[in-house]
């Protein structure tokens, strides 16, 4: 049997052995991200700590909004949403259900996205991750939420569960991975607090890039990040021009991950709350 030195030396991790993650995390022939030392999904790239969160106070229910929220789920129905496969639980949460998918039938693009349009906003979301879990590294309960149908905040299994670090739970997908591995347990309800600061463009170019901070339950995951573009896979993502509010959008990634208690509040670019 190796030694943990020799194991060490050799690029593997320890913690990967011990947890049963792929020993090939990531990549190591994609381009540089700007302004880091890291490729796009960098296998090198240092893993974020693992931490405890705090504990929730109600894992049974899901909490209320505030009463100035646009409540865009509240376990009752798909309103809000341009609704394909996705079904309603018994636990007043949804979930993506591609067992409805024939056998052998193309896979369909199931993102469900709401049927309005938002620009900076203050969003909550609850997710939460199949137990026991199956698969590992990407395929470990892969979703994500997508603003404006173009970046994404990571959602997957990450408990005991390696990847790249640009691409686990709390990460800005290829861009920046979260400070901290906050993640739960599979089977326990997580969530998200995000701040998304919509791009501004004028013409065809971009005068103020999109920014995010995001909460992974309850801690400090991602503080002000400038996204360098859209998000993509191996790639680095750049900007496209768009509009100035676009839809939100829950990843269907063939995994049947949960969401419930979604809501958000607009805030103005000046950082007063809309009216
Ligand atoms: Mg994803």
């Amino acid at each position: 049997m190796k030694s943990i030195a020799t194991l060490l030396s050799t690029g593997i991790c320890l913690s990967s052995l011990l947890f049963g993650a792929p020993s090939q995390l990531g990549y190591d022939d994609t381009p540089y991200i700007p302004n880091q030392p890291y490729r796009v999904h960098d296998q090198k790239r240092p893993q974020p700590k693992v931490i405890t969160s705090p504990t929730e106070s109600s894992q049974a229910k899901a909490g209320k909004a505030p009463s100035d929220a646009v409540v865009l789920f509240d376990g009752t129905n798909f309103d809000k949403w341009n609704h394909d496969m996705w079904k309603l639980t018994s636990e007043g949460s949804m979930e993506i259900a591609p067992g409805k998918r024939k056998p052998g039938e193309k896979k369909k693009s199931t993102t469900l996205t709401t049927k309005d349009s938002f620009g900076d906003i203050q969003l909550h979301i609850e997710w939460r991750t199949p137990s026991p879990a199956k698969g590992d590294g990407q395929g470990r309960a892969n979703s994500g939420v997508f603003f404006m149908g173009r970046y994404e905040v990571q959602v997957q299994d990450n408990y005991e569960n390696q990847t790249y670090p640009d691409g686990q739970a709390g990460a800005i997908y290829g861009q920046y991975s979260p400070y901290v591995n906050a993640s739960r347990q599979p089977g326990v309800w997580q969530t998200y607090d995000i701040i998304f600061l919509a791009p501004k463009f004028e013409g065809d170019k971009l005068v103020k890039p999109a920014y995010l901070t995001v909460f992974h339950n309850g801690v400090l995951v991602q503080h002000n990040r400038e996204l360098i573009g859209s998000t993509s896979h191996k790639k680095v993502g750049t900007y496209k021009p768009h509009g100035s509010k676009g839809q939100i959008s829950l990843q269907d990634h063939g995994n049947p991950v949960q969401y419930r208690n979604i809501w958000l509040r607009e805030i103005n670019t000046d950082g007063d709350l809309a009216k």
